[in-house]
């Protein structure tokens, strides 16, 4: 198995813990408001990191290292996942999965299988037909909704995460959104930052005001037990 990232020491991605930080390259989204769009859209062209330069990094360093993010592109794409994990478990390496939730036949797997401490969901819009706006392909709706009960039933700690691009998540989707995560732990609005943008034309998008996120969490709040508001 080959990365496109390696963070040898965050304490930024796992609230709480000390991490280091792998991306996986691929996936089968196309949000136009990505910041990794190299590694969407070719992955083939990074620098590939061998998977022993990793395992062999959290063995050295177990004794600070509380755990692993697993990020990507989308890793659960990668089929040998559930493999590298467990190998990570063995190291005695707790394991944060970030998904876009489109693979909830892998997400069964891994939660089934007791691998996962705490899983990020991307919840990009209003599961209905501004999804496909939010990134860029026809999304399998339904395998969203299962991966989203399927993460609040396991017990396993968790967070959804939207971005509030404008034009693509309006206030109002904000009731609809936090009604499909009714229950979470965490629900977060992330500002979106207009950087390098896959799609170039949402970098000159001016981001929403902090008081329009402020009225969103507002509105977020009742359905979900915490949320929280990232990047203002
Ligand atoms: S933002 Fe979208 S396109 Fe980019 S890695 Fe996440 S799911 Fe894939």
């Amino acid at each position: 198995m080959r990365f496109a990232g390696f963070i040898k020491t965050t304490l930024l991605d796992w609230d709480g813990m000390v991490a280091c930080t792998v991306y996986l390259p691929g996936c089968n989204f196309r949000c136009p408001f990505c910041h990794n769009k190299d590694l969407v859209l070719h992955p083939e062209d990074n620098q590939l990191i061998e998977e022993s330069i990793i395992l062999d990094f959290v063995e050295e360093n177990s004794d600070f290292l509380d755990g692993v993010v697993i990020s990507g592109g989308e890793p659960t794409l990668n089929p040998e996942l559930h493999r590298f994990i467990k190998e990570l478990r063995s190291r005695g390496m707790m394991i944060k999965l970030d998904t876009n939730g489109s693979r909830s036949d892998v997400l069964e797997d891994l939660l089934g299988a007791g691998l996962l401490d705490y899983v990020a969901m991307d919840v990009k819009a209003s599961l209905d037909d501004r999804y496909s706006m939010a990134t860029g392909v026809n999304v399998d709706l339904q395998a969203l909704r299962d991966s989203i009960r399927l993460i609040i039933d396991s017990g396993v700690d968790h967070e959804f995460r939207t971005t509030v691009v404008p034009h693509i998540v309006r206030e109002e989707d904000v009731d609809s959104i936090t009604e499909s995560v009714r229950g979470a732990r965490r629900y977060s609005l992330q500002q979106f930052r207009p950087k390098v943008t896959l799609d170039e034309n949402l970098s000159v998008l001016d981001p929403y005001p902090e008081s329009k996120i402020l009225e969103m969490a507002r509105r977020a709040k009742p359905r979900v037990q915490k949320v929280q508001i990232k990047g203002l």
